[in-house]
């Protein structure tokens, strides 16, 4: 996994860069939520629960079905009073989506640990995309704190914080034009 940070990260990017300014406060702790969850498929090591196992780290709860399921669950239990298919309701049910999936997906770019199982519960292939330039975080805080957390964080900073603060002032910018030229 890139550091839990990296995915907080691009859940906040994204939520700045495309939520509109009046979403309730608890949106961005379910944001925030969707980002890391995912990687709560570590404490299944504790059970006994092998790496490879479909309900493994980096199994079924990296896919983006999971993301489809907990994205429509927050939508169905926090938004309650949102109208079912209105415009906001499908940005938050999209959006919850995009930020659980974006877990797998960013994990998929990783150099290392065993690949996403990024069509489970369909296929429980694991997978890693061809071009993996995030060097994969430790799991546990120690090996942190070693040469390997220091190109962990640079390599993160690289292709993930970089992208997310691009994001960020790009769309800003091109509201900012948007709402000048209307
Ligand atoms: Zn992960």
């Amino acid at each position: 996994m890139p550091s839990v940070m990296s995915h907080v990260a691009v859940a906040v990017a994204a939520g700045v860069a495309f939520a509109p300014r009046d979403v309730p406060t608890h949106f961005w702790s379910l944001s925030v939520a969707c980002s890391i969850i995912p990687d709560a498929d570590v404490i299944g090591f504790s059970f006994g629960i092998p790496y490879a196992h479909f309900f493994g780290h980096r199994g079924f709860f990296h896919s983006p079905f999971f993301g489809l399921m907990m994205s429509i669950f927050l939508v169905g239990v926090f938004f309650r009073d949102v109208e079912i298919f209105s415009r906001r309701w499908l940005f938050y049910l999209i959006f919850f989506f995009f930020v659980s999936a974006s877990h797998g997906i960013l994990d998929a770019f990783t150099s290392g640990g065993l690949g996403i199982a990024l069509l489970s519960p369909f296929d429980k292939t694991r997978y890693f995309f061809p071009w993996a330039p995030i060097v994969v975080s430790p799991i546990g805080i120690e090996p942190f704190f070693t040469k390997w957390g220091l190109s962990v964080i640079k390599s993160e900073l690289v292709w993930i914080w970089l992208p997310c603060s691009l994001l960020v002032i790009v769309v800003s910018r091109v509201i900012r034009v948007l709402a000048v030229g209307r």
